[in-house]
């Protein structure tokens, strides 16, 4: 292709291929007719309103306004996509002719770009960023070929996270006469000018963002391409017509509402992205920590197998890139909340990595978390004893999942556990640890049981009654009178949970008294759960008296 200047839309429809040119798209009768009706007739729906039986607009014309507002870009300029996977692919089907045409990406970068190439039958030019990810104009544009119809720019590139160059796309955008897309699908957290803004000066210029990063937006699956009208509109003309759903469109306008709620989540993601590329740079293990304006790292490893396989152990997961063109040894890792930042610095730097070790991290006010390892089990516990919430279990069985939940609720306290078991062998492991590293962890966040309740709890569950008694004291004895008729209940075994609150008590050092009975073993247990829960609720909690130590002796 020859260099041209053409900034009108004539230009862009050159670029485009000839069927697509040339394309009717498909059009509704709502599209053909301007006015608001009362009566919907004209798409074979169901009439009768559930919230979703009416399609959704293809046009989305109330995401667009939102969206034009916040990016400060015309309506009309915008295209909304099913993600911003969806304008990729349509770059392709756009431009590029199958089997006659070549896209140009500079490397390392995005894998979707040359996968939806090679779906659409076209060529990949790889070109390699210089080793430190910047981007070289001159050497991307003498490697542009007669059947080049596109270049794919990442910026904040995917995975190495820097800014490219502005002089040097700039460079690109004035040098080549195809079409030039800039993914800024990372923008939000680089804090720099987006090329969107230079639409109008550059027509074959498309600038892709999306919905899934920053804005937290993921499972919506929107993504933009903010382009030249004409090319806004043939991608319309081309995509499905209904290619965001109803429920998605309502809910991404809504969240629109409030982009200061973003706007501060980037700046806690971007505090986190220095600290965490602070504290990993100082790993020895760690070679490189690459700059990034994204809201990940990528991070070169002496063995980035063993570091990914230690974070993978303590239930961390991360992206290895070491395949990735300039990336060997590199892992690639997402800046996650203050707490996820933590364990993976505590991960990598072997302070849980340590065998049969116990970290205990006392936090603010009566919180714990505990991280427990073993050859059979990796168990994560979190608990706040002053403040509910909605407890996340997850043990990988469901019944226990479904009494451990019971403990959060009903005891009042914020509860989080999280168990990678060998349940292949089977429960006992794994029922076994959650209790000592949940009752390791009671007692941390307990501290010295200053003005707490100490005692509590009995209740019925349907025909079952549970009586739990329960004191915090220091002393241990358990003992445990629950008969059940069954091997199991659920996927639990009915022997494993005397032995789950004999571990506790022992490792809560509480004295433990638990007496059920009934017909039916689940509401047994249940009611053992619960009974349980509002005991440790009750012994727990601060009483009237203050800051006084709940015994004659003075401490316990
Ligand atoms: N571009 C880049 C550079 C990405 O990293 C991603 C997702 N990882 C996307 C586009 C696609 O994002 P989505 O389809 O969620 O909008």
């Amino acid at each position: 292709m020859t260099r041209e200047t053409s900034s009108a839309s004539e230009g862009i429809k050159s670029l485009l291929r000839e069927n697509i040119r040339n394309i009717v798209p498909y059009s509704t009768a709502r599209d053909d007719c301007k006015a608001r009706m009362d009566i919907y007739l004209d798409a074979n729906e169901n009439p009768y309103p559930n919230g979703v039986n009416r399609y959704p607009s293809p046009h989305q014309p109330g995401l667009k306004s939102k969206l034009s507002v916040i990016r400060k870009i015309p309506a009309g300029n915008i295209f909304v996509g099913n993600g911003s996977d969806e304008p990729i692919d349509l770059v392709f089907r756009l431009f590029c002719p199958p089997g006659k045409s070549s896209m140009i990406q500079a490397v390392p970068t995005y894998g979707m770009y040359s996968v939806a190439a090679a779906i659409n039958d076209v060529r990949v030019i790889n070109v390699p960023l210089n080793p430190d990810f910047t981007l070289d104009a001159g050497l991307l544009l003498s490697k542009v070929e007669e059947d080049t119809r596109v270049i794919f720019l990442c910026s904040p590139n995917n995975p190495s996270g820097n800014l490219l160059d502005r002089g040097e796309i700039l460079s690109i955008l004035d040098n080549f006469s195809g079409i030039t897309v800039v993914d800024e699908a990372y923008i939000d957290f680089a804090g720099s000018d987006s090329f969107a803004a230079l639409i109008e000066k550059y027509p074959r210029l498309i600038v892709l963002q999306t919905m899934s990063k920053a804005w937290g937006m993921a499972g919506l699956r929107i993504g933009l391409a903010i382009a030249d009208k004409l090319t806004v509109s043939v991608m319309s003309g081309v995509k499905y017509p209904y290619n965001v759903s109803v429920l998605n469109q309502a809910r991404a306008e809504e969240l629109l509402e409030n982009p200061l709620a973003m706007y501060d989540r980037v700046r806690e993601i971007r505090k986190e992205r220095s600290r965490l590329a602070s504290a990993l740079s100082c790993l020895d293990r760690v070679v490189t920590v690459y700059p990034s304006d994204a809201n990940f790292l990528l991070v070169k490893f002496r063995d980035k197998d063993r570091a990914f396989d230690e974070l993978f152990g303590a239930g961390i997961i991360v992206r290895d890139r070491s395949s990735a063109y300039g990336c060997g040894d590199c892992l690639r890792i997402t800046v996650g909340t203050p707490e996820e930042n933590d364990r993976v610095i505590s991960v990598l730097s072997g302070q849980e990595h340590t065998g049969f070790a116990v970290q205990k991290g006392p936090g603010k006010g009566r919180t714990a978390s505990c991280f427990r390892k073993t050859g059979e089990t990796a168990v994560s516990v979190r608990v706040d004893l002053d403040n509910f919430r909605k407890p996340e279990i997850a043990t990988g069985l469901h019944f226990f999942n479904h009494m451990l939940e019971q403990i959060g609720f009903h005891g009042g306290i914020a509860l989080d556990i999280v168990c990678f078991g060998d349940l292949a062998v089977d429960d006992h492991h794994s029922i076994e640890d959650v209790a000592i590293a949940l009752g390791d962890c009671l007692k941390e966040a307990l501290g010295d049981k200053a003005g707490i309740g100490r005692y509590g709890f009995c209740l019925p569950m349907d025909e079952a009654e549970a009586f739990v008694l329960m004191d915090l004291g220091g002393r241990i004895d358990f003992r445990w009178e629950v008969p059940l008729h069954g091997q199991t209940v659920g996927d639990v075994s009915s022997q494993m949970f005397s032995h789950f609150f004999k571990s506790l008590s022992e490792h809560l050092n509480c004295n433990l008294h638990v007496r059920a009975a009934g017909d039916n073993d689940h509401h047994i247990i249940e009611g053992v759960f619960k009974a349980f829960a509002r005991a440790l609720g009750q012994a727990v909690s601060r009483t009237p008296s203050g800051n006084v130590i709940p015994s004659s002796k003075g401490w316990l």
